[in-house]
């Protein structure tokens, strides 16, 4: 018997609609490039994507279009997130970072109808619109006084283009499977892919995304999203905080100055917000450098990579900053796991906790996990046995967008997340390496990431990368790559010694190489297959 409750769909135009008569005073505060602080509230925010709904539709775009954005986290970026998705039209957030060559594969493969891009990156679209054939027109995310002379085709400027527009628009019934948001991983390997969320997947992340045991999201908080919004929704951050009616600090093209972000973080009063660490590390050391205190910020996410130690310690002692380490992925929409503490751990020691936050959390409902051994056999969860990462759910891709390779999901739907993890028996989840960057010296697997952590936390470290080089005893050996601070003279014995007592000594590093700097992708990833092709002829000494 099936039950009598109404299928009303889940869409981010319910979400629009349910914050905009909930919460139409609350503010949304943006840096952008021709504005240093632009303040606005959310009546603003969906009254100006009905403007852009009736551009767009003016300038031809209609629904399944792929409209391209090249943009910092800042409210016309918002306004785009909600007037395509929510016309039916598909928002496809690219990365201005990525190499050109990558941008161009991007809009080609997408055939991306309108491209709409920041006053700081439409150089680059000058460079590339000869080679885009399915753009119809560019549009410049600023006003008249600062819009550039430009010698991009069909260029309009975003404000006088809204500006001539009703603010009232019939948006369309959708259906929640309907497509909303496109999004290419950063692509290590091979090309990028595409990953195309829909209303339902969207909303049920960011309800998910709301819960105490995850974010803990209330109206009361002020958020500042560092986590850009061409990578993953920025972590569904511009969902949940209108699903909640919190306020919203967008940090623009300044995501990684210290500066900026301390004045948002004291200035707008944020009580939560998140990044990666590389963004986390550039705000401790302007914070320790300028001798600062953060005054409202209580609870931080930090995902994307492995948080190191010193900056879960670094927020606890010195800022009394909670840091919540989380993980997930593209395909993941991107939430997995969180760190939260159960029942019966609040007397842990500070340091017992910050071993549990230095693990990537524990699940949240709605994407379910496991580990598997290579015969795909499932291992218990008891924090030692580890195997590859897989995960299914509501809000996990079910193949990459116009590809028919599907070797990344298993007879059974499960996808293949191509991370090595442990799972202990209280759930917390703990990622050993990637799949592909995982040592395996004389049959034993040794951890590139653990390494890497251990190193990193040696006072006279700015940098590591742990690779695989072959070894003819060992068949592969770990080898330490290791940028030192600059006036440091840190060498190999001093940080060979450092591993002593942290793990076995059979996983030691055979060597290290002192380098200036280590290749990064354009989501700040280390780069690694660059680093294996880079040190391709290198030799251990005791080889
Ligand atoms: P992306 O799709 O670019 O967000 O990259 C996803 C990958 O980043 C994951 O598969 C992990 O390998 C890595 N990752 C994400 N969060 C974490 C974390 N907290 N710790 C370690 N690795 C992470």
């Amino acid at each position: 018997m099936r039950g009598l409750m109404m299928d009303t769909q889940l869409t981010i135009t319910g979400i629009m609609r349910h914050a905009e008569l909930n919460y139409p005073d609350t503010e949304v505060v943006s840096v952008t490039a021709d504005n240093p602080l632009h303040r606005y509230t959310y009546k603003d925010w969906f009254r100006r994507s009905r403007q852009l709904a009736n551009a767009l539709k003016k300038l031809g775009a209609v629904e399944d279009d792929c409209i391209a954005t090249l943009a910092w986290n800042d409210y016309r970026h918002l306004e785009l997130y909600y007037a395509t998705s929510c016309s039916g039209m598909i928002c496809h957030t690219i990365n201005p970072r990525l190499f050109p060559e990558q941008v161009a594969y991007i809009v080609n493969h997408a055939e991306d109808k309108f491209v709409f891009v920041d006053l700081l990156v439409y150089k680059l679209m000058e460079a590339l619109h000869t080679n885009l054939p399915s753009v119809k027109g560019y549009i410049i995310l600023t006003d008249a006084e600062h819009m550039p002379e430009t010698s991009l085709p069909n260029v309009y400027c975003y404000e006088d283009l809204i500006a001539a527009e009703s603010d009232q628009f019939e948006w369309p019934d959708l259906d929640e499977n309907t497509a909303c948001v496109l999004c290419y991983t950063s692509g290590t390997t091979g090309n990028p892919k595409g990953v195309l969320y829909s209303h339902r997947s969207a909303v049920l992340h960011a309800y998910a995304g709301s819960l105490p045991s995850v974010l803990n999201l209330k109206t009361a908080d002020v958020l500042l999203p560092i986590v850009p919004m061409f990578h993953v929704n920025a972590w569904g951050l511009p969902y949940a905080a209108p699903i909640n009616g919190c306020k919203l600090v967008m940090p623009g093209p300044k995501m990684a100055d210290g500066e900026t972000l301390h004045f948002l973080l004291n200035s707008e009063k944020v009580t939560f917000s998140a990044g990666v660490p590389t963004v986390w590390l550039a705000l401790l050391d302007y914070l320790d450098k300028e001798n600062k205190s953060l005054d409202t910020l209580r609870r931080l996410t930090v995902g994307g990579a492995a948080c190191p130690l010193s900056i879960i310690e670094r927020f606890r002692d010195d800022y009394d900053v909670e840091v919540m380490q989380g993980w997930g992925m593209t395909e993941m929409s991107p939430l997995g796991t969180l760190f939260s503490l159960k029942a019966g751990m609040e007397d842990l020691s500070k340091d017992e906790k910050a071993q549990l936050q230095l693990k990537q959390g524990r699940g949240v409902f709605g994407c379910e996990m496991k580990i598997v051994d290579e015969d795909n056999n499932e291992l218990p969860w008891d924090g030692v046995a580890f195997g590859a990462l897989k995960v299914r759910g509501p809000w996990v891709c079910s193949a990459y967008f116009k590809a028919d390779n599907t070797d990344s999901h298993d007879a059974d739907g499960w996808f293949d997340t191509g991370d090595v993890a442990n799972i202990d028996a209280q759930g917390y989840m703990q990622i050993t390496d990637r799949t592909k960057d995982v040592i395996k010296s004389g049959g034993e697997w040794i951890s590139s990431i653990e390494l890497e952590n251990i190193a990193v936390d040696h006072p006279d470290v700015t940098e590591t990368a742990v690779i695989g080089r072959y070894h003819p005893k060992w068949t592969e050996r770990p080898l330490l790559i290791v940028i030192s601070h600059a006036d440091s003279e840190l060498n190999k014995a001093d940080i060979l010694k450092w591993f002593d007592g942290k793990v076995a000594t059979w996983m030691i590093p055979n060597d290290v190489v002192f380098v200036d700097e280590l290749p990064h992708t354009a989501t700040g990833k280390l780069n690694k297959l660059s680093l294996r092709d880079q040190f391709k002829d290198y030799q251990f000494p005791d080889a």
